[in-house]
């Protein structure tokens, strides 16, 4: 074993999150890290057990469908695993320029631009476009990634209460005090409370001063409008958004990210945006797989995907509410019904606790603790999918009246 001199590094400790982690572990908890042995459909294979994958993004289904893993295998057989440099030097192929132009005619913009991870698309794209003397209007609950786009521009942040209506306006009325460009940046679908931005009033505001928007899409890509190409379409207002972000990585069954927007935009960004640039952009087996479920999501199976996963999603939603569980926000618009369901439990070692006596009984949820979530808002974070039965759904559903006996006697309430 190497040792290791400097005093600071022997105590890492100290971050919220990084304690609780530890307790986890301590008291074998801990939800993260934890092994597939199989595919990640409605049953997983973990550790040696099925259970019922109630946390994956793979919201569709999509990831074991036959039609996208022949897009996958296709690929490999046609430019092998992997295409080792830049998209600008070696690394671009036909396979990515058939994707861009998908995803341009599903989305109805000029022209899309891959990169190699949604992360990588929100630091490359937001360092791109703005820098010191500029002001980035951001929801306090805007992904991690947008926000590591802020502090790589140095442009000035200016964060506003999650989906605060009068913060918002407020912010970006001193954004404009600031002087410099505005861009405000929004997720179409908070991806831990599920719930969707005020678009069409918040791009009013931003009309008036002039403001850049930049929507997130990653987990409502696939999932949510008529057409499933998400939030901005819900509200109806996809030509009001400057700088459409998309993830391959959920929905859409690859792993991957790409902008949507105008030509200008695509063509500056291909050559400033240095998470482009400087790396390479996909593997041919997410590309080939991707192609295959956007071609899936526009035909009448994939509307009837995005369907059944409506279904479920309101269906467990409403009754983990009957059970008398701390949920999230909601919505009765169907068209705004989340696969993203949020119980909040507000404390990091009761949240680890549920999993486990979740986990245990054969369901897997996903976990969210700080700084996932604001400091007293740990959560499970419960998201169906489109392929998984009714059956699956109810059997989930007297695992979480079971735990919720055990913890409340637990507690010592009744
Ligand atoms: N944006 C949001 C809202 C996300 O939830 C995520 C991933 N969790 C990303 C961006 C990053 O996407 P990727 O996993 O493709 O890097």
């Amino acid at each position: 074993m190497a040792e290791y001199g400097a005093s600071w590094l022997k105590d890492l400790r100290s971050s919220q999150f990084v304690t609780a982690y530890h307790r986890g572990v301590e008291a074998g908890n801990l939800p993260f890290f934890r092994n597939a042995e199989s595919l990640l459909d409605p049953v997983v294979t973990m550790e040696g057990e099925p259970r019922l994958m109630l946390g994956s993004p793979n919201y569709l289904g999509l990831a074991s469908h036959p039609r996208v893993v022949a897009g996958a295998k296709a690929a490999v057989d046609r430019y092998g695993t992997s295409l080792t440099g830049s998209r600008i030097l070696n690394g671009t192929t036909a396979l990515h320029r058939e994707l861009e132009e998908e995803l341009a005619d599903w989305l109805g913009v000029e022209e899309t631009l891959l990169f190699t991870t949604g992360f990588q698309t929100n630091i490359g794209t937001i360092s791109a476009l703005v820098g010191v003397g500029d002001t980035v209007v951001s929801d306090s609950f805007a992904h991690a990634s947008m926000l590591d786009g802020v502090g790589l521009s140095r442009a000035k942040l200016r964060g506003f209460r999650h989906n605060r209506m009068d913060l918002f306006v407020d912010s970006v009325r001193r954004a404009r005090a600031d002087g410099g460009r505005i861009l405000v940046i929004l997720d179409g679908l908070y991806s831990m409370e599920g719930d969707l931005p005020p678009l069409d009033e918040m791009l009013d505001i931003c009309r008036e001063n002039d403001a850049a928007v930049m929507l997130d899409e990653a987990h409502s890509l696939g999932v949510l409008g008529e057409q499933g190409t998400g939030a901005a379409e819900v509200f109806g207002v996809q030509d009001r958004i400057d700088i459409r972000m998309g993830a391959l990585s959920k929905a859409l069954a690859g792993v991957g990210g790409f902008i949507a927007g105008s030509r200008e935009l695509i063509n500056y960004l291909q050559v400033t945006a240095r998470s482009f640039v400087f790396t390479t952009v996909g593997v041919p087996a997410a590309l080939g797989g991707s192609l295959e479920a956007v071609r899936i999501r526009r035909s009448e199976e994939g509307a009837q995907l995005a369907e059944e996963l409506r279904r479920n999603s309101r269906f467990l939603r409403t009754e983990l509410k009957g059970l008398g569980l701390p949920m999230g926000p909601d919505s009765d618009l169907p068209e705004r019904t989340t696969p993203i369901i949020p119980v909040i439990l507000g404390d990091d070692d009761l949240a680890m606790e549920w999993w486990r006596q979740l986990y245990d009984r054969g369901v897997f949820t996903g976990v969210a603790l700080y700084p996932g979530v604001p400091p007293t808002g740990a959560m499970l974070r419960i998201c169906p999918m489109a392929t998984h039965t009714r059956a699956q759904l109810e059997r989930a559903l007297e695992v979480f009246a079971e735990v919720q006996k055990v913890m409340r006697r637990k507690a010592g309430t009744p």
